[in-house]
């Protein structure tokens, strides 16, 4: 079939008919170059690669029509669903899948004793950090740095609370805007006088020293509270105090002189310098769900996965890929004139349906001023959604990133339903604008005359997902395989999100110096589909953890009431987040080795504790999955608070997070050959704190890994770079510094991986070419080590971005492994933990 001409000049990638293919929908999408890429770079890099195929506008084969039948070009009638790991493995990673559902117990009743208790623990810290000043006074430092040392108390009643803007979540501030990576002031001296290295962590003084004030240390940690930073908590401050309550740890509302073990943000990385201690934001995870970055991110994975990442649909970036938007529903359209297809056009950045619309024909799309101003993404609509009581809804599931490197994701094993306030239909010219029909957000259905508030977590417009679970397994619904396919959902996003985190996360808290550790919950907006498979349809950085609703007294009067299923939800979510997060978790459990240890079926079964509405959902995956428990720490019960002992965690249900990843890492790590790609780009990126790649460091990058070759001569390497990055640059809003991004390297990667492995599909070309990459690099490291130990100490990293002329080392020869017996360092460099 005759492709529709997409740009004029399109079509420098994807340069091989494979890729085409393998690229199809989102191909063009990711690799569409601008007019001046392409044929003319082709014959000026006088590459003999394959030539641009016009047969990148075919729809991609591999992804499922998701009941739209925008699919049906390629594949037929579509819209079955089907399995979503299918191939290469995946099918054993929807099986091997499956999670026991404990919903979370209402609220704990607070005890009374806390605030003496933490009174006197506070007490202690100031007299343990004297007796410490070496592990203790580092974090004073970093944390006041700059700061006039004063003698007013570590908590700051005094101080005014900090202003309570209006809820920043659900994607409110995505918007947030990024200052440069905030570095702590370099306090050489200090640090030496009191005798710490530059790391900031405690010189050794000597064994004796060390021990005895060691044994100080761990006794005060081991009974210390943990100590929460809540002063930019924001609306997620009720369900945060309530968690530290029931955890009995010790709430700072008003920030602390001293540091906290955590803190607890309500929009970003970036609500406050922090250098030490755990805060529970991500840098750059703002940034990397919104809807344009999600969708690109997502996009990549397509081309290499496409059976695999099926559960996103169909997204085209506005304005950049109008164009190729209308060429490809004609092309579909023009295949089968009784198709009608729905679309939805969402405004990046935008949150609670804010600036939503459905169209039925890209020409409906209003590109007049506000695309150019608001660039969106218009997304395939899922036309025929599961329904209760007529209605449509979707799920909001809470998910832990504990830790990025090693990647370490947790679920809630319940979250929310939102339902939408007027029954469906599917879409019609005379119902597109009935939001309350098509449109599932609380902010919106709240408005409608419909909306149901209830006391029962199991009925009206806001639902928790074990109710409807329950519902559907009583109508003999396979619900294991519904939460199977869920949290493969879940993982693939995560592994389609992690790469690029990374690089955020080097650039804000570059290895070797001082800085927190990350964690955070993400809110995860999903939608089953009629055939019960699971939609992505948003991820929110910042999802709403407020635990009140509003209700309208009288007409137009307002007033914040609690709601017991937000409260049910979100506090088990937070409270049980600080509980694996709990720093002094390790302390503790050395301390008291024995309150720790054969906890197990000393505390009743979750079942017992639930409502009896959801006990069936409940014993029948009990009884499926006795040893889940076993695998995972995170189930273990905790001791009976009869037994006398002083275990914190005991009057506390079980934790609410399902361990998914590493657990399922056999079944996934195979998907994760971008987050490969960014091990690369770090390593290469030089200076600390960019996020993009210079020319040298590109080039140094193709020499080191050996890329270059007669038919690819440096010249030709560095009209690849200026290419693509100028590209990318143009196309996205990320301006800061001038360089090759880490989708730009990508893209780069894959188009060198093609021409090396041309015989190969996609995933498998590019995975050949990370494995001859970290190969090299691995050869260049153990000569590293070699040179560094017979050269001058410190020898500078033969990779270091630096002009590859100027490196030591003589050049290793190809496909002779390396005559030393140590095991050659992988190609990541070393950095401290990403977590
Ligand atoms: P926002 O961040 O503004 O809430 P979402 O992407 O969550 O944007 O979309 C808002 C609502 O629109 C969703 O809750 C869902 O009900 C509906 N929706 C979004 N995308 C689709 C889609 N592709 N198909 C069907 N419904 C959708």
């Amino acid at each position: 079939m005759p492709a529709p001409s997409l740009r004029p000049g399109s079509g420098g990638f994807p340069p091989s008919s494979k890729m085409a293919a393998a690229v199809s929908v989102t191909g063009p999408i990711t690799w569409a170059p601008p007019p001046m890429r392409s044929r003319e770079l082709e014959r000026r890099l006088s590459l003999p690669g394959p030539r641009p195929e016009a047969a990148t506008a075919l729809v991609n084969p591999s992804l499922s029509d998701h009941g739209n039948g925008l699919g049906r070009g390629a594949r037929g009638s579509g819209g079955s669903g089907g399995s979503l790991v299918a191939g290469r493995g995946g099918g054993a990673a929807a099986a091997a899948v499956a999670l026991a559902l404990a919903p979370a117990l209402s609220a704990m009743q607070r005890g009374s004793s806390e605030r003496e208790l933490a009174a006197r623990w506070e007490a202690e810290a100031v007299a343990v950090t004297k007796a410490q000043p070496a592990a203790e006074q580092v974090r004073v430092d970093s944390g006041a740095a700059g700061e006039p040392e004063r003698k007013t108390p570590e908590e700051q009643p005094k101080d005014p609370a900090p202003a309570q803007p209006r809820a920043a979540e659900e994607g409110d501030a995505r918007v947030v805007p990024r200052p440069p990576p905030t570095l702590p002031p370099a306090k050489p001296q200090a640090a030496r006088a009191r005798g710490l290295c530059p790391h900031g962590k405690p010189r050794s003084k000597g064994r004796g020293g060390r021990r005895s004030s060691g044994r100080a240390a761990d006794e005060y940690h081991s009974q210390r509270p943990v100590t929460v930073d809540s002063s930019k908590a924001r609306t997620s401050l009720d369900a945060l105090k309530i968690s530290i309550r029931q955890l009995k740890w010790k709430e700072f509302p008003f920030g602390r002189r001293l540091p906290c073990d955590i803190y607890w943000h309500g929009v970003s990385f970036h609500d406050n310098d922090i250098f030490s201690g755990q805060v529970n934001k991500f840098p750059g995870m703002t940034e990397m769900v919104r809807k344009i970055t999600l969708s690109r991110a997502v996009r990549i994975m397509q081309n290499l996965f496409p059976e695999e990442y099926n559960f996103y649909p169909r997204s085209w970036i506005l304005p950049d890929e109008f164009q190729l938007f209308v060429a490809q529903v004609r092309m579909v359209k023009d295949g089968d004139p009784s198709w009608k297809p729905t679309f939805i056009v969402k405004p990046d950045g935008g949150c609670q349906g804010d600036g939503i619309y459905l169209i039925k024909d890209p020409s409906d799309i209003r590109l007049a001023g506000t695309l150019q101003s608001r660039p969106a993404v218009v997304q395939e609509y899922i036309c025929k959604p599961l329904l209760i009581d007529k209605l449509k809804f979707d799920i909001r599931l809470y998910v832990l990133l504990k830790s990025l490197d090693p990647l370490e994701i947790y679920i809630a094993k319940d979250g929310l339903s939102r339902f939408c306030t007027e029954p469906y239909q599917e879409p019609n010219p005379k119902n597109l604008h009935h939001i309350f029909m098509h449109l599932t957000n609380y902010s919106l259905n709240i408005h409608s005359g419909n909306f149901v508030h209830s006391d029962s977590t199991s009925t009206g417009s806001k639902r928790t997902f074990s109710s409807i679970l329950c519902r559907l397994s009583s109508k003999g619904v396979d619900i294991k395989k519904v939460w199977s396919d869920i949290i493969s959902l879940v993982i693939k996003t995560v592994i389609a999100l992690t790469p690029e985190l990374k690089v955020f996360y080097q650039s804000d808290i570059p290895a070797g110096r001082p800085g927190p550790t990350c964690f955070q919950i993400l809110g995860f907006d999903i939608l089953l589909m009629k055939n019960l498979k699971p939609i992505l349809l948003e991820v929110n950085a910042n999802p709403s953890m407020r635990i009140e609703h509003e209700q309208e007294l009288s007409p137009g009067v307002f007033e914040n009431v609690p709601s017991l299923v937000d409260e049910e939800v979100k506090v088990a979510v937070i409270r049980d987040t600080l509980r694996l997060m709990d720093p002094l978790k390790k302390k503790r459990e050395n301390h008291f080795p024995d309150i720790y240890t054969d906890r197990k079926h000393r505390f009743p079964p979750v079942s017992d504790r639930m409502p009896s509405s959801q006990l069936p959902v409940v014993r029948s995956q009990q009884l499926t999955k006795p040893l889940a428990a076993k695998e995972d720490p995170s189930d273990s019960e905790p001791a009976s608070a009869s037994d006398g002992n002083t275990d914190p965690e005991a009057h506390l249900p079980s934790i609410c997070l399902k361990q998914v990843f590493p657990k399922y890492a056999k079944q996934f790590n195979y998907l994760r050959l971008v987050d490969r790609m960014a091990n690369l780009f770090i390593r290469f990126l030089g200076i600390k704190g960019t996020m993009k790649l210079g020319p040298t460091g590109f080039r140094t990058f193709i020499r080191n890994c050996k890329l270059s070759s007669s038919s690819l001569s440096m010249a030709a390497v560095d009209i690849l770079y200026i290419d693509i990055t100028r590209r990318w640059n143009s196309m996205t809003l990320d301006q800061r510094d001038s360089g090759m991004c880490l989708q730009a390297f990508v893209e780069a990667f894959f188009y060198l991986a093609q021409r090396k492995f041309k015989t190969l599909p996609l995933h498998e070309q590019v995975a050949s070419l990370i494995d001859l990459c970290e190969y090299h690099l691995s050869l260049l490291d153990e000569k590293r080590l070699v040179c560094g130990r017979s050269g001058p100490a410190g020898g500078r990293p033969l990779d270091s971005g630096s002009p590859p002329d100027a490196t030591p080392s003589a050049p290793p020869v190809e496909g002779h492994p390396p005559s030393c017996t140590n095991s050659a360092p992988k190609a990541a460099h070393s950095r401290h933990t990403l977590s």
